[in-house]
């Protein structure tokens, strides 16, 4: 048979939550286009990327990647975007308390959206780590945070490109089974 044949595709559903402004066009664009926008634009509506990943030899996962744009946690669209979601990041910006804080609303929210089904595999991201020296949200609180609720936590620059890629591979490869 042909090579192509033995090569196993698998699709993923991939949503960015929070706030407006902790950087998730930024960092869907980082790791989409390895390209940072210096303009803050507020996104109207939902943007859709695709990104395809190459995670062994035999297994390519495709992972489409739903910005939420400018929606804030009342639009009544949101919960249509998070509905089979297969992983959900919830991020924040390490410099805003608030951003953080309000993550247990967006948490809430994906546990209405998802109530009587399996709950998608849940991340969360620090984002802005290259303003370290402005950090609210210290690290104790971020990691209590993740372990009360099942989540899994890390941490990035949109900015630098520090660890996107890597976070991002780490989701593929967990919903893909690939360890
Ligand atoms: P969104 O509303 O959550 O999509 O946030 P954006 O991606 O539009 O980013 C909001 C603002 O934060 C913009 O001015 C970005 O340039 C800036 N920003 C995003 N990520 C980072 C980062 O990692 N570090 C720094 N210093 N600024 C960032």
């Amino acid at each position: 048979s042909e090579p192509e044949d033995e090569i196993e595709h698998l699709n993923f559903k991939v949503v960015l939550l929070g706030d407006g402004a902790v950087g998730k066009t930024s960092i869907v664009s980082r790791f989409t286009e390895d390209d940072f926008a210096k303009n803050y634009k507020q996104t109207i509506g939902v943007d859709f990327f695709i990104k395809r990943l190459q995670l062994t030899p035999t297994t390519e996962c495709a992972l489409s990647i739903w910005d939420i744009g400018g929606q804030t946690i009342g639009s009544k669209m949101i919960t249509k975007y998070i509905y089979g979601a297969n992983a959900v990041l919830f991020c924040y910006d390490i410099t805003s308390y608030q951003t953080f804080q309000n993550l247990e609303d967006w948490l809430m929210l994906v546990r209405r959206t998802f109530q009587g089904e399996p709950m998608p595999f849940m991340v969360l991201v620090g984002n802005k780590t290259d303003l370290s020296h402005l950090r609210t949200v210290k690290l104790d609180k971020h990691n209590k945070f993740a372990a009360d609720n099942g989540i899994h936590p890390f941490f990035m620059s949109a900015k630098t490109g520090d660890n996107v890629h890597a976070t991002m591979f780490r989701i593929a490869a967990h919903l893909s089974g690939v360890t």
